[in-house]
């Protein structure tokens, strides 16, 4: 007899999937185990998937770009839903710009700003797709998701829904748009004619970020959330932690709010050293760190 994955993913034969792929080989910090993974190819298929989940009550695991996630070693035991780079592309009425949820950010800041308009500046460089943008509330350099977000359509139970978010909706790396109960399938942005800097004001961000943070290594980006009223880079390199090692996961010595992975880190590795850093920084300055990743997978 049919288990109800095996019948889930039976009523999804028509959509490319891939069994036992290993997450490593798909997330920024190059850590994960082994999922069964479908790539939906548009709008319809991600309904469908969404659909079928609901009638066989599964929650699957959606990924944009996985840019902000920790997989277990062990894997993912849920169906995963792929969304960066298949369900990509933008098409603009004047200043309203309507776009998929797996196009990546920096291709949305990029192409937005060729066509004349700003308002993303900021978010070029950041790697994340823009469905993983709205459920994260990506932001950087001053910009939020939230600023330009002014519509989302998602499914939640298997239907489409489509509202112009309302304030609270989306605020520091929290957002109701949101995996499991919420699916970005599209979103619009508003922007704004270009002020005739924003070039320049995208090249200085990048020239920030290249200079500021380890990206030769692979990494989730900045593993927690900023405290109120501190920087959590600025507490972990005061309790000591610049360098900190276990495994071949590495507090960066280039911005200690990035875990890098120095190369076969596990995600065993990764945890033992968020925890690490949380019992130090906590007993250095009183603070709890909180983490912005997402930890994902079996036993995790
Ligand atoms: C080098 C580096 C630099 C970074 N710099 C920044 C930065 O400056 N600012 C910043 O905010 N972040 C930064 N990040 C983190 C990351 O890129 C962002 O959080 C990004 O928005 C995550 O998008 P993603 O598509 O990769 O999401 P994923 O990592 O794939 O998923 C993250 C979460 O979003 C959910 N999700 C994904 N797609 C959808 C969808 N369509 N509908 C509902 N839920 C969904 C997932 O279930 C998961 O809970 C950085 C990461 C790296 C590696």
């Amino acid at each position: 007899m049919l288990n109800r994955y095996d019948a889930f993913f039976q009523a999804l034969k028509e959509i490319p999937f891939e069994k036992g792929l290993m997450m490593q080989a798909h997330t920024s910090f190059r850590i994960g185990g082994p999922a069964n993974a479908l790539f939906p190819r548009n709008a319809n298929e991600l309904l469908h998937i969404m659909q079928a989940a609901a009638a066989h009550e599964i929650e699957p695991v959606i990924l944009g770009n996985c840019t902000n996630i920790l997989v277990s070693d062990k894997g993912i035991e849920e169906p995963v839903v792929f969304i960066a780079n298949m369900l990509s592309g933008i098409e603009h009425q004047d200043t309203v710009f309507t776009v998929q949820a797996g196009t990546l950010l920096s291709t949305l800041s990029k192409e937005t700003l060729r066509m004349g308009y700003m308002g993303l500046e900021w978010a070029n460089g950041i790697p994340g797709a823009v469905g993983g943008g709205i459920a994260m509330n990506a932001g950087a350099y001053g910009g939020e998701i939230k600023d330009y977000l002014t519509e989302v359509t998602y499914i939640e139970n298997g239907e489409l829904h489509t509202v112009c978010p309302q304030s609270g909706d989306l605020s520091y790396r929290r957002s109701v748009f949101t995996a499991p109960s919420r699916v970005t399938v599209s979103a619009k942005f508003t922007l704004q004619p270009d002020d005739g800097y924003a070039a320049e004001r995208m090249r200085d961000y990048m020239q920030r970020r290249l200079a500021k943070q380890p990206l030769q290594y692979p990494s989730a980006g900045s593993v927690f959330k900023r405290p109120q009223g501190f920087f959590a880079g600025s507490l972990i390199e005061q309790a000591g932690l610049k360098g900190a090692q276990i495994g071949g996961a590495r507090v960066s010595e280039l911005h200690a709010g990035f875990i890098i992975n120095t190369g076969g880190a596990t995600c065993a590795d990764v945890l033992a050293l968020i925890a690490h850093i949380q019992e130090r920084v906590l007993a250095h300055s009183g603070v709890m760190l909180q983490p912005e990743l997402k930890i994902i997978g079996k036993g995790v």
